[in-house]
């Protein structure tokens, strides 16, 4: 299996790389956020709970989106591989995320983690928000704390992956298609 965790903080890029690189690769595309949001929208007690949360730029707790993550792994299973998209997020949830593979006998093969200054980000999400219909991105202070969280909480999975031997940092400013081609490069090197 190909198990990609496209990593980086919010407005990195990890959405429209992600569709590209499930078309490419034949891989199952698995974003927590868009998991979140399609509760949300089901109108369903997690839902419920989630956007409590989300709304104020907080991160859901690790069981919340853990057993998440399981159910659709279970539900995909014989697939080639997944993108993992916005998880793990904490060091908890990159633990249960290696569990929940090896007890698959599979791995995460790569983590590709796009890099973006702040200044650029907050520009990237803000334009967002004019149509993307997400109340967390149009407000600023939201949008400080998705990155706070990201800085302190999310970050340090850098490290976690380097450990392993599959941390890849790629720079996610330039043209889409310029980044999609590092990001492939990447891809082909590791495997
Ligand atoms: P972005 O990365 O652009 O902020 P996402 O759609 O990935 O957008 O996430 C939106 C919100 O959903 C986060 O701010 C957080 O509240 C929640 N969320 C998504 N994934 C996770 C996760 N793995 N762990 C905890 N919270 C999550």
């Amino acid at each position: 299996m190909l198990n990609i965790v496209l990593f980086g903080p919010p407005g990195a890029g990890k959405g429209t790389q992600s569709e590209r690189l499930i078309e490419k690769y034949k891989l199952i595309h698995l974003s927590t956020g868009d998991i979140l949001r399609g509760e949300i929208a089901a109108g369903t007690e997690l839902g419920m709970k989630a956007k409590s949360l989300m709304d104020k730029g907080i991160l859901v707790p690790d069981e919340v989106v853990i057993g998440m993550i399981d159910s659709k792994i279970n539900a995909n299973a014989g697939s080639k591989g997944f993108i993992f998209d916005g998880f793990p997020r904490t060091i908890a949830q990159a633990d249960a995320l290696d569990k929940l593979l090896s007890g698959k006998n599979s791995s995460i093969t790569m983590m590709l983690a796009l890099e973006v200054e702040k200044d650029e980000l907050v520009r990237r999400i803000l334009h967002r928000g004019k149509d993307s219909g997400r109340s967390d991105d149009t407000n600023l202070d939201i949008i400080n704390k998705r990155i706070d969280e990201y800085n302190n909480k999310t970050a340090p999975l850098k490290e976690y992956y380097s450990q392993q031997n599959k941390l890849n940092v790629i720079k996610g400013v330039g043209g889409i298609e310029v980044i999609f081609g590092k990001l492939c490069e990447a891809i082909e090197k590791q495997v």
